[in-house]
């Protein structure tokens, strides 16, 4: 089905033909009639489907065709996400697609000043891309008129459940008209999504997309045995293939994060780091590197887990194997997007295996085991290690990052879930600018709440 059946504006698809869309995807070619068609609606897809234009081209659409019924300046739409960086990459693509339209477009998000955020809203920018804490704050301070909002768009839905934003979503969508077109996204469809449409759609249509909780079907998955002290050798050995180009590596905090790149910088490997204790501009400016190719490596801790698009990612390889299957199912969704293929490889060691057993009853099949050419795979654990070494070597059975960081999760359960979540880590603890997000003060973000 070629796009211009879907019935979108001569401008939308000239913007779609120049970001070199050829058809929809199936996510697209369900939501998009039934978004113009006004409906409130409920897309359960992961990212890398093509979800983001699934909802923001419609909107576009309706936003520029019908007219601002007051004709002054109105915030008409509002989309919420739950990272920075999605919210900044949603904003690229709505730029895009909005090339040959006029349509005021600003970011809400913490981690930078407040004042052009301020301004933003005050002016009535009509669509309006936030996080849900900092616009809670700038909400707080009587910034932006609501009242004339039309449309409401939730990405991402169960991660910002995940990460706590709850109360914070209820808060502000009490402050929203109550006639509106809510779009509701969301990988997975949980009893607590479930509430959420209850609570926020009018007679939404479902549209859904591949199993749930399925790994992106392009995705080729390999899991490598290897003891714990190796990861790092391991790695540096497969990045001896030129074939991984682009390759994304997760690790579980943001110290092994930097460990791990500061030993494939020493090998010669350019590699970025993306993790919660780096600036926005050095976040922007490792995605930027990796986008362009500048680095062939980014390291990351789950913060780029979701929602992170970059083009063309050869490899993911979780390095340290993530604690929840869910997850691993977002971290190996950041290969094999849209039409493209990719692998991701897992380093499982001794304590990873109940892990991985109870991913592969999650994704409800088996991973491939595969086995390094020329890896020393008896190599002792290094005697005269440096100190973080030996610390991951001999502390509680090499937990000691994922019980440090509690991978970037809460004593209370998922997500880190809530601003009890951090365990007294600062609020930075690697996992998922959802700290950064609700805890830094005004110069640095959102306050938890
Ligand atoms: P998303 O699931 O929204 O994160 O999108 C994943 C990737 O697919 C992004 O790089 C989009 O630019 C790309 N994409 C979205 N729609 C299409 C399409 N119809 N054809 C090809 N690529 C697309």
């Amino acid at each position: 089905m070629p796009f211009r059946a879907l019935g979108l504006h001569a401008n939308i698809l000239k913007a779609i033909h120049e970001s070199g869309y050829t058809e929809p995807t199936p996510i697209q070619a369900a939501a998009i009639p039934e978004i113009l068609a006004g409906h409130d609606l409920i897309g359960i897809a992961q990212t890398g489907t093509g979800k983001t234009a699934a909802f923001t081209l419609p909107l576009l659409n309706r936003l520029a065709t019908s007219a601002n019924p007051s004709q002054r300046p109105a915030i008409r739409a509002l989309i919420l996400a739950p990272t920075r960086e999605l919210v900044v990459q949603i904003e690229e693509n709505v730029k895009a697609y909005a090339k040959h339209i006029s349509i005021g477009i600003a970011t809400v998000f913490g981690g930078v000043g407040e004042r052009p955020q301020m301004q933003a809203l005050r002016a009535g920018t009509e669509l309006i891309i936030a996080t849900p804490g900092r616009l809670l704050d700038l909400m707080g301070q009587r910034c932006g008129d609501f009242s004339r909002l039309e449309y409401l768009i939730l990405d991402e839905a169960d991660r910002m459940l995940d990460m706590g934003f709850l109360p914070a979503i209820k808060r502000v969508v009490a402050a929203l008209p109550k006639k509106r077109q809510t779009l509701l996204f969301s990988a997975t469809l949980s009893r607590e999504i479930e509430t959420l449409t209850h609570d926020f759609q009018y007679k939404p249509k479902t549209v859904q997309i591949g199993r749930r909780s399925n790994p992106a079907e392009t995705v080729t998955q390999f899991v490598y045995e290897v003891p714990r002290h190796l990861k790092p050798n391991l790695l540096s050995h497969l990045l001896k293939d030129p074939k991984m180009d682009t390759v994304l590596v997760f690790t579980r905090t943001k110290h092994g994060a930097d460990r791990v790149a500061r030993r494939l910088e020493a090998s010669g490997i350019k590699c970025a780091t993306l993790h919660a204790n780096r600036s926005q501009n050095q976040r922007l400016r490792a995605l930027a590197d990796f986008r362009s190719g500048a680095v062939r490596v980014l390291v990351a801790t789950d913060i780029a887990a979701r929602g992170i698009d970059v083009d063309g990612i050869s490899h993911v390889v979780n390095l340290d194997f993530p604690m929840h299957a869910e997850d691993y199912v977002h971290r190996i969704g950041r290969t094999g997007r849209a039409q493209a293929i990719g692998d991701a490889i897992s380093f499982v060691s001794e304590d990873d295996h109940a892990a991985l057993r109870s991913l592969e009853r999650f994704i409800g099949r088996g991973i491939i085991r595969k086995r390094a050419d020329g890896f020393d795979y008896n190599a002792p654990a290094p005697l005269n290690a440096p100190g973080e070494e030996r610390q991951r070597t001999f502390r509680g059975g090499g937990r000691s990052e994922g019980s440090r960081g509690g991978g970037q999760r809460s004593a209370s359960g998922r997500g880190g879930a809530g601003p009890g979540g951090s365990g007294g880590n600062r609020g930075s603890r690697g996992g998922s600018g959802r700290r950064d997000d609700q805890r830094r003060g005004p110069s640095g973000g959102d306050r938890a709440r």
